[in-house]
């Protein structure tokens, strides 16, 4: 098979043609349909993560081993599979579940692997959908996604899954409440097709780029505010009679947004923090206790809530964010232009 490969860090992607592997047991081998260009492959690209305080987390040190083979959203068609396996044969269509997790502890056995101590996530510990192949170690990491296209579908497994996990933290909220969504990329778009159906909440888009805010606009109601032209804080205190908001996802997470979506908390609020752009938050300890204020990460999700947004997805027919398609050979490019932030929506490579 053919994939392209990180074989160090920062430099350009290398060509590799491995021994396409043979399943075994509960293994599966799908030939990629689509696989999604993600923020966090350019973290592994690049090598680390910022922490703020040019203080840095390296990826070498979390037990990424190199080469590897990138890319965790993918969408592929049955190939082959291993002797053990009765849920897919040959020909079906299946988006990937990427949280490969040990298998055995309490996160493994309740379908959140994504919370495991011992991870083994594709395209990140293992080879993942930048190739023609890829191997799923369990076909429970398969999930059914009849009707939608490849290229649409793909990035649920990562991009969707956040989004999706990260709102269902700030729920249940009401009709007469605001949540704030923070960053208008990949995931905040991904939060806005998916929103309205969690909640009737108010929902305000906070991004300073307008064309962002624009395809915002076209994927349902949405209060957008651009905080390079206004001050964002005034601005969700007057949408919210001087009282606030009740939920806020910052999916660009930066000393600026986060410092700022603490500052909009209403009491009782729920920061959750998922963006990966460096930086530190300091405030006030008491106005936490006195809001009675929950601050919490929040890093993809669980099997049962892909599975759950996929049933949303198919069921509401939800539209698609915008997508563009590559050809593998494109990867490097494309990783370049995320880095930019030039795509609007998601990248996608169709390595067929
Ligand atoms: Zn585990
Ligand atoms: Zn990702």
């Amino acid at each position: 098979m053919k994939s392209l490969q990180l074989a160090e860090f920062g430099k350009p992607l290398k060509w590799a043609h491995l021994d396409t592997p043979v399943p075994k047991g509960r293994e599966v081998l799908l030939k990629v349909d689509a696989c999604g260009v993600c923020h966090s492959d350019l973290h592994i690209w690049e090598g680390y993560y910022e922490l703020g305080d040019d203080e840095r987390m390296y990826i070498a040190e979390r037990g990424v081993n190199l080469p590897l083979t990138l890319g965790h959203e993918v969408v592929g068609t049955v190939e082959k599979t291993g002797d053990d396996v009765k849920g897919v044969e040959k020909g079906d269509l299946r988006l990937v579940y990427p949280w490969v997790g040990c298998g055995d502890c309490k996160y493994c056995k309740n379908d959140r692997m994504h919370m495991c101590l011992s991870p083994d996530s594709l395209g990140v510990f293992r080879n993942g959908g930048y190739s023609d192949y890829i191997l799923v170690p369990d076909e429970k990491y398969l999930v059914d996604i009849d009707g939608l296209k490849p290229e649409n579908a793909c990035s649920y497994a990562c991009a969707g899954l956040t989004a999706y996990s990260a709102l269902k933290k700030t729920m249940p909220l009401e009709a007469g409440e605001t949540l704030v969504i923070i960053g208008a990329g990949g995931l905040g778009l991904m939060a806005m097709q998916v929103v309205h159906e969690l909640t009737a909440a108010k929902v305000v888009v906070i991004d300073v780029d307008d064309s962002k805010l624009k395809s915002a606009k076209e994927l349902g109601e949405y209060v957008t505010v651009n905080s390079k032209k206004e001050d964002a804080v005034s601005r969700v205190m007057e949408l919210t009679d001087q009282k606030g908001a009740s939920a806020i996802v910052d999916f660009v997470n930066n000393g600026q947004t986060s410092a700022a979506a603490f500052s909009m908390l209403q009491k009782n609020g729920v920061m959750v923090m998922v963006g990966l752009f460096g930086g530190k938050l300091t405030f006030s300890n008491p106005v936490a206790t006195l809001k009675n204020l929950t601050i919490r990460g929040s890093y993809t999700g669980g099997l049962d809530e892909l599975r759950e947004l996929i049933d949303i997805v198919r069921g509401k027919k939800l539209k698609s964010i915008p997508v563009e398609t590559y050809g593998l050979e494109a990867a490097d490019k494309l990783l370049d232009k995320v880095k930019k932030g030039e795509i609007t929506g998601r990248a996608v490579i169709k390595p067929a």
